[in-house]
């Protein structure tokens, strides 16, 4: 499998002005996870084989340079699957389709490639389960996420979304003792932990997912971040600010109290954040591509900052293989090329 391209490390010349004791600290694993990997070559091997223009259902990943880059390259993103012209060539995101969105697009005759990543799936899977089962479901997350309104969409009528413990308090469902709950695959592991303390108070025999359903580049990109944010004076997660898993590191960050902020690209810095800093980290959510950190670290050697360290946390090989769709237009030898 490919990814996407990726500058090489653009480490700027030497110069007399950079200082050693000022250290850039990158964070690995970092940036794209294989559902993102998987998702953007899906829409590259689309346009390649079938030609512009492919549509997009929503942003394919959540980060403004990747789907601008996809949408130069002849990719249109929609939000709506009426607005894709009857009997074309759609595109799912990553972040997954409600059964509804699936079956308008039947209806509509159009040919759809399915990009949904695999650890979403598996939540629609849980969610369709324990529907089946009686459950009443409470699924953890941030309600306007393109996620959520997938997942929710499996079993609309027995399923309440909370994104907070304070909203426990609140849930009402017809039996106490059949209550599931799932979650959003990006979420805070802290916050989501909380959650589920709630749930458990409020109904001592919830059952869950039987693994979590909070994915393991979510979790090891806060892991990260949590090991090695008290050794920095300012953490900077490269991201959009729609991708939940990017917002999520920088609250990680906070609340071990080292500043943070969320940055898409090297222009978002603010010299004054710098000021009487002399250790950063740089981190990166998992649909922001490395050259954008390559570009943040350039900046950074730009202020002096002589010193740049890659700290790895933790190793991460997870791939995931291309759906059926691309694997028949392309053929088998072809994909095992890539
Ligand atoms: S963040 Fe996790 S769930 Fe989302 S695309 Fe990546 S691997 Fe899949």
């Amino acid at each position: 499998m490919t990814s996407f391209p990726v500058e090489p490390f653009a480490i700027e010349p030497e110069s007399a002005e950079l200082n050693p004791q000022k250290r850039v600290m990158l964070l690995k694993p970092r940036g794209f996870c294989a559902g993102v990997v998987r998702a953007v070559d899906i829409v590259r091997i689309a346009l390649e084989t079938f030609g512009a223009p492919i549509y997009v259902r929503k942003e394919i990943v959540h980060n403004s340079f990747v789907v601008n880059e996809l949408a130069e390259k002849g990719a249109i993103f929609v939000d709506d699957i009426d607005d894709v012209p009857e009997g074309m060539r759609v595109i799912y995101s990553a972040h997954g389709v409600s059964p509804a969105v699936r079956q308008r697009s039947k209806e509509r005759g159009l040919k759809v490639i399915d990009a949904t990543c695999p650890l979403v799936t598996k939540v629609h899977v849980e969610a369709v389960k324990f529907a089946r089962q009686g459950y009443s479901l409470v699924l953890i997350g941030h309600r306007d996420h393109d996620e959520i309104e997938g997942t929710l969409g499996e079993a609309p009528d027995v399923t309440q979304v909370v994104s907070s413990a304070e909203e426990v308090a609140s849930l009402q469902v017809p039996d106490p003792n059949r209550v599931a709950y799932l979650t959003q695959t990006t979420l805070s592991l802290d916050e989501a932990r909380d959650i589920i303390q709630a749930l458990k108070e409020k109904f001592p025999k919830i059952v869950g997912p039987h693994s979590q359903d909070i994915c393991y580049a979510t979790e090891n990109r806060q892991v990260a971040v949590k090991n090695v944010a008290h050794t920095a004076d300012l953490v900077l997660v490269v991201g959009s600010t729609n991708s939940s898993n990017s917002n999520r590191l920088v609250e990680v960050s906070r609340n071990l109290n080292t500043v943070a902020h969320l940055i898409d690209n090297s222009n978002a810095i603010q010299p004054s954040w710098l000021e009487g800093v002399s250790t950063v980290a740089v981190t990166a959510g998992a649909s922001a591509p490395e050259i954008l950190v390559s570009e943040v670290v350039a900046y950074l050697r730009g202020k002096g900052f002589g010193t740049v360290d890659e700290v790895e946390v933790m190793p991460e090989n997870v791939r995931f293989g291309l759906p059926a769709e691309i694997v028949q237009a392309i053929g088998p030898a072809a994909v095992a090329a890539r």
